[in-house]
């Protein structure tokens, strides 16, 4: 069986928690979480780069510091997980859900606009697939109703927009190191400060609502508790693990886009052929080899499709069931306009293997038995 998902291994991960287990350095904010900050922020130039428990706690952060008040409005794709969506309820946020692009599966910048009221108070963006949404857009329209972008880039760690990178062009970026993502440490994320201008502020909220960030930094003389926060740093074990990782940086991304554009060679044909279709990488944007899906005819050939690969020792998967139809997105949101698209294309998408380090062969025979149930 081919799996849909092996979770990333450089090679470096056992010495480097090894090394941190005989150092007695596990608890948060220890040398291997220096280093992935010091990393992250040279790889997307932001000014600055915080690691947290899991992407979900970075979209916490985010919506924390963007000060939501209970009753404030927060515009959002429906075809997302969940986590985009549960940091803002957590703050008291209506979701106000915006269809998507068929083309990328991301939030119509155009229908955005007609969901704003004068409650809105965020724009929370998600970067499907790891390829971008149309960010000179979004950004405009949120300066004119002056509003805070969060770029959910959980997909996106690495990709780009017009030279930019993704997470550092809205007010907040948040990254996933969850085992699904390129890059992991089981269960992790970080949060993206494009600029300096909360830096304290973030810092308070990730270390429980102390200042002891400055503590450290021999900025104040005893630390306290000075605002509400939580507890969103990781143990440096688990940043050992996630520096062997960046330290392969360009390595896994380079291993994923080589399966990423076999599979592209061998369905784009199929597409013009008329008998799938697959993504859509629009001008600009340069992604990072996160997924790689197709969209069949519809839900009942979807479901045969990974019911046949199944069978023939292929996990393909599907997701995402729209929020704005499931029990919590009906109790905590409504959808802005017309559901064009995000449930008819979510019913047909379907994602296919591909992970670190698999194999030529796999993949060959995730192509073979993808062109053998059409034939
Ligand atoms: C994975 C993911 C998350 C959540 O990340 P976790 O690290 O699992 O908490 C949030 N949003 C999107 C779009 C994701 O793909």
């Amino acid at each position: 069986m081919i799996d849909f998902n092996i979770p990333p291994f450089s090679g470096n991960e056992l010495v480097y928690m090894q090394e941190a287990v005989k150092n007695r350095k596990i608890c948060g904010d220890g040398p291997f979480t220096k280093k992935c900050h010091a990393f992250l922020e040279e790889q997307t130039g932001a000014a600055a780069v915080y690691l947290t428990t899991s992407g979900t706690s970075a979209l916490e952060m985010a919506a924390i510091l963007s000060h939501i008040k209970p009753g404030d409005e927060v515009i959002l794709p429906s075809f997302t997980f969940c986590s985009t969506a549960d940091a803002f309820v957590a703050r008291g946020a209506r979701l106000v859900f915006v269809d998507v692009r068929p083309d990328t599966m991301n939030i119509d910048e155009k229908k955005i606009e007609a969901a704003i009221t004068d409650r809105t108070r965020v724009i929370a963006v998600v970067h499907y697939a790891g390829v971008s949404c149309e960010m000179d857009e979004i950004m405009a329209i949120a300066k004119k109703h002056n509003l805070i972008v969060v770029e959910d880039a959980a997909q996106a760690v690495g990709s780009t927009y017009k030279g930019r990178v993704l997470g550092t062009i809205g007010d907040f970026g948040c990254y996933s190191f969850h085992e699904t993502k390129n890059y992991s440490m089981g269960e992790g994320g970080a949060l993206i400060l494009p600029t300096l201008d909360q830096r304290d502020e973030a810092e308070i909220c990730r270390e429980k609502g102390t200042d002891r960030s400055r503590f450290f930094r021999g900025q104040v003389d005893k630390y306290t508790w000075v605002d509400y926060g939580s507890s969103y740093l990781p143990s440096d074990l688990n940043a050992a693990y996630l520096w062997a990782q960046l330290e392969c940086f360009d390595e896994i991304r380079n291993d994923r886009m080589a399966t990423w554009n076999a599979y592209d060679a061998a369905f784009r044909p199929m597409a013009e052929a008329g008998l799938l279709e697959v993504p859509f990488i629009p001008e600009g944007c340069v992604h990072n080899a996160h997924m790689y899906y197709l969209k069949l005819k519809d839900l009942p050939q979807r479901t045969a499709f990974i019911k046949y690969l199944k069978e023939n020792g292929v996990m393909a998967v599907f997701h995402y069931i729209p929020l704005h139809s499931s029990p919590a997105g009906l109790k905590f949101g409504r959808f802005a306009g017309e559901d064009e698209y995000t449930t008819k294309e979510s019913e047909r998408l379907v994602r296919l293997p591909l992970y670190y380090h698999l194999t030529e062969e796999d993949r060959n025979k995730v192509i073979d038995t993808v062109r053998s149930f059409f034939a």
